[in-house]
């Protein structure tokens, strides 16, 4: 997961990248095509690898990896749930996975 600074870096990375297909669509009047994947998450992958050294990882994945948008850990498993609004645990199945709320509460 990365702090709000490591996803500021990667977000300006992709944004950066975005702008140089957008430009290179308009001027050659043409669609979104598959090599413009790899201007646009190439840039996004060098500097995950610059950050972690983790170089075999979907660089689409890395932009999920932001840590303020994982919930609270499970009062279960101690995963973080998937969204700070999540109340069900993806990882063992827990409703009211927050700490502190009674998950028979949200079986009733
Ligand atoms: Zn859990």
């Amino acid at each position: 997961m990365l702090d709000e600074r490591e996803f500021g870096i990667i977000g300006e990375a992709y944004q950066t990248a975005a702008r140089g297909v957008k430009l290179a669509r308009k001027l050659a009047n043409r669609p979104l095509c598959k090599s413009d994947e790899t201007a646009l998450f190439g840039e996004v992958a060098a500097r995950y690898f610059e950050m972690t050294g983790v170089a075999d990882v979907n660089p689409r994945e890395i932009l999920k990896h932001r840590l303020s948008r994982a919930g609270p850990a499970c009062s279960r498993c101690g995963k973080e749930l998937r969204s700070p609004a999540a109340r069900k645990c993806l990882e063992c199945g827990y409703e009211g996975g927050r700490s502190g709320e009674s998950g028979i509460a949200r079986e009733i």
